[in-house]
This record gives structure tokens, sequence and C-alpha cells, in this order.
């Protein structure tokens, strides 16, 4: 099949994880979207490693986590520069790291992306934009010199850290430079270790060595003496020697299937919206992978903005809640930023990061240190600020077992469509008509709870709440508390503000 037309609500610049990500979640909630891609096909690099805990959670809302299971192998561990965390005791239905390589992920995500009736269009470069008061002209370019021009409402720059959407819309990338040199390859080794090394550290930086397919190892070092330039081109030997003066060897390693350099710049828009134009994943934010959380970060990114853009692509709220997606997510990323750099700084060879490694290997046997670190990592212990102070509002819902009419649900499979849910759990009359007004676009949900007690992150319990408003990327934006009558006027400006005002308006 193939998808010529030139005119559509959002273009979105990238097939990876993020541009993918959004780009499904815009057609859940029925925006016509074209993704564009300057290659001429998916690579395969296998790039990032897996998943973390809160990306199981979104998928699993949307009902496509099974895919992943099924072909990732789980572990109920993370890291903080190499320090192992422990996610076991968690409360989620996922206290796991998923291992999955990120062309897995890719595919994984490009396949529910066809279900839902999209195609990337490869060979398609974004090479100029221009804005004006009711959309954007896109400029795409392919690699025999061919131009087309796409009329869109908007557009996203998902099209990684060198985003070309991010310097069209001049916007601004300050950050850090890079203090290190980390080379990756995908290699066959004639003499691999008896089981993987992670991390292992030595005076002249650190190496890491994975088996990863059959046959296929994944080798990575970290020179920390050495800032390589960008514009130098990658080779295996390169890899080679850098692994051979760190580990001591270099394990017969030889038909590398892929080489690749990166270092800890870090960096971030300083806006996530210029006008029409939006930014997520890489071309928002850059940073050492130290703990696995980039490709997280970019998907998360695309859940809080799809419903969001398909909201006022529909003509349903103010374009200025697109405002509300840089304000809530912003600070996610500068903090992921924050940890990488202090990750990088806890790498350093020597005794005296040595040392210093000792000290927070010892906090991290404390419950409380391990919750608050895992949950950084994780993105569990997420909260925006929206308004009333119940210890739920803002916060991702847990995925409680309900009882309904139709059977025994979970919290996360009401959010399978992305609409928004008000989730009555007393039979509140009250409540489904104080909400009539939003009938159309949010789903009126009376279950009640299995457990009189809900988890709150990080080890708290609370009464079952009365009722609750579920925005489509599962945070709550409402609570009615458990023993007190639902705030309606509360109720309502919620509605108002996350889903537009009321029909009749
Ligand atoms: C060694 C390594 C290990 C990592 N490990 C992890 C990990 O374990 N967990 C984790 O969460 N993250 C990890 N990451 C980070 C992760 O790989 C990235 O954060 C992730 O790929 C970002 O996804 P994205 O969709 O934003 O951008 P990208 O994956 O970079 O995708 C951008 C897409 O845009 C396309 N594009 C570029 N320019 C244009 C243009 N002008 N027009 C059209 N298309 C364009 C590109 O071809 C590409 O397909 C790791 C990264 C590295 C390097």
């Amino acid at each position: 099949m193939t998808d010529t037309k030139t005119r559509t609500d959002v273009v979105i610049a990238g097939g990876g994880p993020a541009g993918l990500m959004l780009a499904c979640e815009l057609r859940l909630a029925g925006v016509d979207v074209v993704v564009v891609d300057r290659l001429a096909a998916r690579t395969g690099e296998s790039r990032a490693g897996g998943i973390h805990a809160r990306t199981m959670e979104v998928l699993d809302q949307r009902g496509v986590l099974d895919r992943f299971l099924a072909v990732g192998a789980s572990r109920p561990i993370g890291h903080f520069a190499g320090l192992w965390l422990d996610f076991d005791r968690f409360d989620t239905r996922y206290p796991r790291s998923l291992v999955l390589q990120q062309s897995r992920i890719e595919r994984l995500l490009e396949e529910w992306a066809t279900e839902l009736g999209l195609r990337v269009r490869w060979s398609s470069e974004v090479t100029g934009i221009r804005q004006h008061a009711t959309g954007v002209e896109v400029e795409v370019g392919g690699p025999d010199g061919s131009r087309s021009t796409l009329h869109a409402h908007y557009l996203v720059g998902c099209d990684g850290g060198r985003s070309a959407v991010r310097k069209l819309a001049g916007i601004g990338f300050p950050g850090t430079p890079a203090s290190v040199t980390a080379l990756l390859g995908d290699v066959e080794l004639t003499d691999p270790p008896a089981e993987s090394l992670f991390m292992q550290r030595r005076p002249g930086g650190d190496f890491s060595v994975f088996a990863f397919e059959p046959g296929w190892h994944r080798v990575i070092t970290t020179q920390y003496d050495r800032v390589a330039d960008q514009g130098d081109p990658v080779t295996f030997e390169e890899l080679r020697e850098s692994l051979l003066r760190i580990a001591g060897t270099d394990f017969g390693m030889h038909s590398p299937r892929w080489v690749s350099r990166f270092g800890d710049a870090a960096r971030q828009a300083e806006r996530y919206r210029q006008g029409r134009v939006l930014l997520a994943g890489d071309a928002a934010h850059i940073h050492f992978p130290a703990g696995g959380q980039g490709l997280n970060l970019g998907v998360q990114d695309a859940v809080n903005l799809g419903w969001k853009l398909a909201s006022v692509v529909h003509g349903r709220a103010p374009e200025t809640l697109l405002d509300s997606y840089h304000a809530e997510r912003y600070p996610v990323a500068e903090r992921v930023l924050h940890n990488t750099r202090a990750q990088t700084a806890l790498s350093r060879p020597g005794p005296q990061t040595d040392a210093l490694r000792d000290v927070l290997r010892s906090l991290i046997a404390h419950d409380d240190v391990n919750r608050h670190l895992g949950g950084m990592i994780t993105a569990l212990d997420l909260r925006y600020r929206m308004g009333d102070d119940h210890p739920l509002t803002g916060r991702r819902v847990p995925d409680v077992d309900l009882k309904t009419d139709d059977g025994r649900r979970r919290v996360f499979e009401l959010l399978r469509t992305a609409r928004p849910v008000l989730l009555d759990l007393r039979g509140d009359t009250d409540l489904a008509a104080a909400a009539e007004s939003w009938a159309d676009r949010v789903d009126l949900v009376e279950a009640r709870s299995a457990a009189d007690h809900w988890p709150v992150w990080p080890a708290a319990e609370i009464l079952a709440p009365a009722a609750l408003l579920i925005r489509p990327d599962g945070h709550v934006a409402w609570t009615a508390p458990a023993g007190a009558g639902p705030d309606l006027a509360a109720l309502r400006t919620a509605l108002t503000t996350w889903f537009g005002p009321a029909e009749a308006e």
C-alpha cells in the first residue's frame, strides 16, 4: 500500500520508538497521521537493551504488553551506575526490567502501528518547515532528490538527538558536552566469557560483554579519559583496541554487525513546543544511557502528548492544553539528565570513586534508598501537579482489580482505547450527572474495588477511593476520597482543564 496523501492532521518526523508510540496513540484517538523517516528501512541496530516497569504499564494499558513479554527476558532488578537495585517489592504488576533489544521493540511497535492503519514513509527526510496560522508545511526530501510538501495541523519532531525539526523550529538545545567516550559493537567472539559481564571496572575504564542472540555478543567499553571527535568515523579496530586496553583481552572478537560510539553529552530542548511544532524523545533530550532510561522517557513523552494533541486536533480542547506537555515532561527529562550525570561521576575509575560506590552500595541495602533510586530509574515515582492534594492525584493509577457488572477487570484494562475514564466506585448518581456534558469524550465506568486498600508510591496504602478521573496516560486527574462526598465542582474543573469545555458551554 502506498500512502501518497499530502494533507494530514499530524506529521511525525522519525519512526523510532517515540515516533511510533506517538503515532499509535494518535491513531487510537482517531487522528490522521503520517510518519516520515529519512532511513531507507529499519536498520536492526540493537541500541537500547530493554524497558522499565512504567513503560510496561503503559503498554499494558493499551493491551499490547503481552507481545513484548513474549519475546523479552524479565529480571527483577535494575541498576544505578552499575550498582544493583532490587525492583522485586515495588507496587506494580511488573516489578522488573524487560531485557529486549531496541530493534525488536521498534518492530513490535511498528506492527501495532500497522494494525492501526499506519505505514511509515521511509526515505523521507524532513528538510524544511513553515508555520502559519492554521497549520504547518513540512518539506520532505528523498535520496533521489525528489521533494514534496506535507500540509498538517501539527508537526512532531521525534527525529532523534540531532533533530532537524528542533533546529528548523529554532529551539535551543543547551546542556553539557561529552566528557567520556563509549563504544558499542554487536560482534562474534571466539573466546567468550563463561557468563555475561556487566560494567566491569578497571583503571582504564569499564567494559560489558553480553550474549544477546545466539552467536552474537554486545560489547561496550567506556573510557573516562578521552572525548572522541563526533566527526571521526567509528571503526571495529577502535572498539577492539579499547576493549584490549581496558579488559586486557578482546575475547577473540570478529565479524562486527554494528559498531557505534556515544558519549555523555546531556542536553535538553529549551521548549518542547514552538507554535505548531512539538518535540518528543531524543529530539527533546539526550544523555548517557546509564540506567537504560532514554527509550522509556521517549515512549512516555509520546503517551503524555498523544491524547492532548488528539483533543486539540479534534477541536475539543484549546491549544493551551499542549503547554501542559512541556510543563509536565520537561522536569521529568531534566531529572533524568541529572541522574545520568551523577551515574557518570559514580562510574569513573579510581579509589575515591570505589569508596563512594561502597558507601552508596551500603545505602542501597536500605529499602527506602532502593525505592528512591528505583522509582527514579523506572519512573514509577512520577507525580504531575494536578490540583488537589489527595495522595493519588497526579500519580499513575494503581492497576487494582475491579468487580464490574460484566465480570472482573483491572483498572488498566479500562484504558485500552486511550480515552479518559471516570471510575465510579460507589455508584454515585451525582457523579454521573456532573460529568454528563463530557459523555462524548469521557467513559463513565461503574465498578467496585476488589481491595479495601490501594497502594500509593513509594510504599503507602490508602483506603480505596470513592471515585477517580483517569487521564488516557494513566495519571489520576481528580480523586474523591473514601468516606467523603465527591467535590463535584473540582471534578468539573478537572474535566474542563484536561478534556475541554462541556458540550453545551
Ligand atoms: C548504547 C545505547 C544503549 C541504550 N540503552 C538504553 C536502554 O537500555 N533503555 C533505554 O530506555 N534507552 C536506551 N538507550 C537510548 C535509546 O536508544 C534512545 O533514547 C531512543 O532510541 C530514542 O528514541 P527516539 O524515537 O526518540 O529517537 P531515535 O531512536 O533516534 O529515532 C529517530 C528516528 O528519526 C529519524 N530521523 C532523523 N532525522 C530525520 C529527519 N530529518 N527526517 C525524518 N526522519 C528523521 C531517524 O532515522 C530515526 O529513525 C540507549 C542508547 C544507546 C546508544
